[in-house]
């Protein structure tokens, strides 16, 4: 039997490395996805390469429909039609929101809302056509209770995850799972831009006193992609060890850090 394929969107980042490596381990080809000219491209192969993982890469902007709709062809193409998408790129520009710009809530929008749409529609379309199941997970955040300086994040996220419980419902009948994955705060180059004395005021604000790691993210993503996941539909599963239950996702004290950063 042929292997099951995985496409994984920002999957050369801190969270979709994990996702990919351990779909790879349960026996997924997988493909990662980059950005156009992604500078980081041959490197990361290689050292996948020296891990043990033959990764498959797949160039493409997810904010630009003509761009996602080539790198999809050129997948289904020269590796094979794709069982299980995950919709991992994404970006944050923090900022309050009377100084947002218009070019950084557009940047959010189009690539944490936009996206993901484009590479549903993309996916859904070939699963129909050639009619056979499959599955998308949308990485989103923790956002429930919104997020004080991420206004576009928050929400491109709530978009993400009402489009989802939408398409849940709307292809269920041709056995299409759709499902959310909410981290919290999850160590990674990518949220590493906050100063070190930020992360620890986020370490302190969560209840389990933890920080959670790309791994924390990629076993649920493997474990709504494996046949135990069968019946999980239109959901969305928040990581963060329990910080949005507990009424905020933002520790008392971060808005002076924006502060001394000039945008309060
Ligand atoms: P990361 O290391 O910065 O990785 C993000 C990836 O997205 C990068 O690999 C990047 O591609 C890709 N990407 C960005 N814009 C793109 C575009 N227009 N087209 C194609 N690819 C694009 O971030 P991460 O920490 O692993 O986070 C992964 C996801 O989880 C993101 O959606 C993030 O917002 C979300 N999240 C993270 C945390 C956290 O604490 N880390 C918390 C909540 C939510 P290149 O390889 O080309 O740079």
């Amino acid at each position: 039997m042929s292997k099951k394929v995985a496409y994984v969107t920002g999957g050369m980042g801190g969270i979709g490395s994990s996702i990919c490596q351990q779909l790879a381990k349960d026996g997924f080809t997988v493909v990662a996805g980059c950005g156009p000219n992604s500078a980081r491209k041959d490197k990361w192969l290689a050292e996948q390469k020296a891990l043990g993982f033959d990764f498959v890469a797949s160039e493409g902007n997810v904010s630009d429909w003509n761009s996602t709709k080539a790198a999809f062809d050129k997948v289904v193409a020269e590796v094979a039609p794709i069982d299980v998408l995950v919709n991992n790129a994404g970006i944050t520009k923090d900022g309050v929101f009377r100084k947002m710009s218009v070019e950084d809530w557009m940047a959010v929008i189009d690539t944490n809302l936009n996206g993901t749409w484009w590479m549903m529609q993309e996916a859904a379309k070939r699963w129909r056509a050639d009619g056979k199941p499959g599955h998308v997970i949308n990485i989103v955040a923790n956002v429930e209770r919104g997020m004080p300086q991420a206004a576009h994040n928050c929400a491109a996220r709530a978009g993400v995850i009402y489009l989802s419980k939408t398409l849940a419902t709307e292809w269920a009948p041709h056995k299409i799972r759709i499902n959310c994955v909410g981290p919290g705060v999850i160590e990674t180059e990518g949220f590493n831009v906050y100063p070190e004395e930020a992360l620890q005021r986020f370490h302190n604000a969560n209840p389990m006193k933890m920080r959670g790691n790309a791994w924390d993210i990629a076993e649920q993503v493997l474990y709504l992609s494996s046949p135990a996941g069968r019946f999980i539909n239109g959901d969305l599963i928040i990581i963060d060890g329990g910080q949005a239950q507990w009424g905020t996702v933002w520790p008392a004290g971060m808005p002076d850090y924006f502060k001394e950063d000039g945008a309060a």
